[in-house]
């Protein structure tokens, strides 16, 4: 199975992606990670991309559908994996379209107000990657590591987030409801009432 996880920053994405990635064995794709990971290395990708996260904008498609090309040219046909925060335009779900074949793509809906909300606590596991509330927990709840808050979580890099995504990134719901491949999913509340949301529409379709 080829999952598309979409939705706007910090609507529960990258962790539905660790439920879905244990229950149906499916590689996780996150290229905000892969980015922020050439970025601790200091790689050239890595720094060139700095420039548009730090400003909440989106990295030139180019240079995205480059990096996702070569990172699905690693997968055998018969390889699931989920997409986190890919395709983010038209042209990279057109791009996304000519790789390889999408079995279902689940929109996360939650209010921009929620979002800021979420995104202004969270904080995420320096050790295990686990997302958490920074105002609830001061060590990873779920490995006891340091926590950390991302750069790109502060509420006027949020905001531009959010009008990027509305802007550029919502086009891919007529897109892919089009197609017929889109699910929607209310993401708002606890990850695993979300979670039981994505496994009732994947699973009882
Ligand atoms: P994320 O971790 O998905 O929130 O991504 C963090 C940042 O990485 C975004 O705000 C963008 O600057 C960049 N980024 C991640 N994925 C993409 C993409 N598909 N297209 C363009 N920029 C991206």
């Amino acid at each position: 199975m080829r999952l598309v996880l979409l939705g706007a920053p910090g609507a529960g994405k990258g962790t539905q992606a660790v439920f879905l990635k244990e229950r149906h064995n499916l590689a996780h794709i996150s290229t905000g990670d892969i980015f922020r990971h050439n970025l601790k290395e200091n790689t050239p990708l890595g720094l060139e991309a700095k420039k548009y996260m730090d400003a909440g904008q989106l990295v030139p498609d180019e240079i995205v559908m480059k990096m996702v090309g070569e990172k699905l040219s690693e997968f055998k046909p018969d390889e699931g994996f989920m997409l986190d925060g890919f395709p983010r335009t038209v042209a990279q779900a057109e791009f996304l379209e000519k790789q390889t074949k999408i079995d279902g793509v689940i929109m996360f809906k939650v209010s921009d107000d929620a979002i800021v909300k979420r995104l202004t606590s969270r904080a995420v596991c320096k050790d295990c990657g686990n997302v958490t509330n920074i105002h609830e927990h001061e060590k990873c709840p779920s490995c006891g590591g340091e926590l950390y808050r991302r750069d790109d979580d502060n509420e006027a890099t949020i905001r531009s987030r959010l009008k990027v995504f509305h802007e550029q990134t919502e086009a891919l719901v007529e897109f892919y409801r089009s197609r017929g491949l889109l699910v929607e999913i209310d993401a708002t509340g606890m990850p695993d009432e979300v979670f039981s949301r994505v496994i009732d529409a994947l699973e009882n379709d």
